[in-house]
């Protein structure tokens, strides 16, 4: 997983460095929010506006390898700090807490970016980390599946049976 996201979701707001440090994500087939990298959780809590002017509202921060990735504007969350996260944990859920609107994007969506700090302004390039495209209306999908199960398949035998002058065949099928 190199998502926050366990299936399908949307990119509402791309990259653009200093103008917007991360991309806007909303989840399409599920809203629980994962950690993309295995650390500790050295935030998680609410964030106001006017203090950093950042306006994450409830958001968490992993620091892992020397990185910081932010998980802003959560309903929920599912981590306490000091807590040790490994890669495809539960975090949080996805929501629309702090300051998204009037000049970010409205509803509900994940602020997912990767810093050298805590601070705004030394963000790293959270698409060359993440493999997610920057592309804006674009649906991703890492392919990733918590519950992901190994189709078990049936062994199937083909057989032909001979009837006085007639024949039978079919699949005979591992009970
Ligand atoms: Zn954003």
């Amino acid at each position: 997983m190199n998502s926050p996201y366990e299936g399908k979701f949307k990119i509402t707001q791309t990259f653009k460095g200093a103008a917007h440090d991360g991309l806007d994500l909303v989840g399409i087939d599920s809203k629980e929010i994962h950690a993309t990298a295995s650390g500790k959780i050295v935030f998680a809590g609410w964030e106001n506006a006017n203090n950093h002017n950042q306006g994450f509202g409830q958001y968490v921060v992993i620091l892992a390898n020397g990185k910081y990735y932010h998980f802003g504007h959560l309903s929920e969350i599912r981590v306490k700090l000091g807590q040790e996260v490994k890669i495809t944990d539960v975090i949080g859920i996805e929501g629309h807490t702090g300051y998204t609107e009037p000049s970010g994007p409205q509803g509900s969506h994940c602020h997912y970016c990767v810093r050298t700090s805590m601070s705004p302004g030394t963000f790293l390039d959270v698409c060359s980390i993440s493999g997610i495209p920057n592309i804006y209306g674009g649906i991703y999908d890492d392919g990733y599946r918590s519950g992901q199960k190994k189709e078990e398949k049936k062994k199937t035998m083909k057989v032909t049976v001979e009837y006085d002058d007639h024949k039978f065949s079919g699949l005979l099928e591992e009970i």
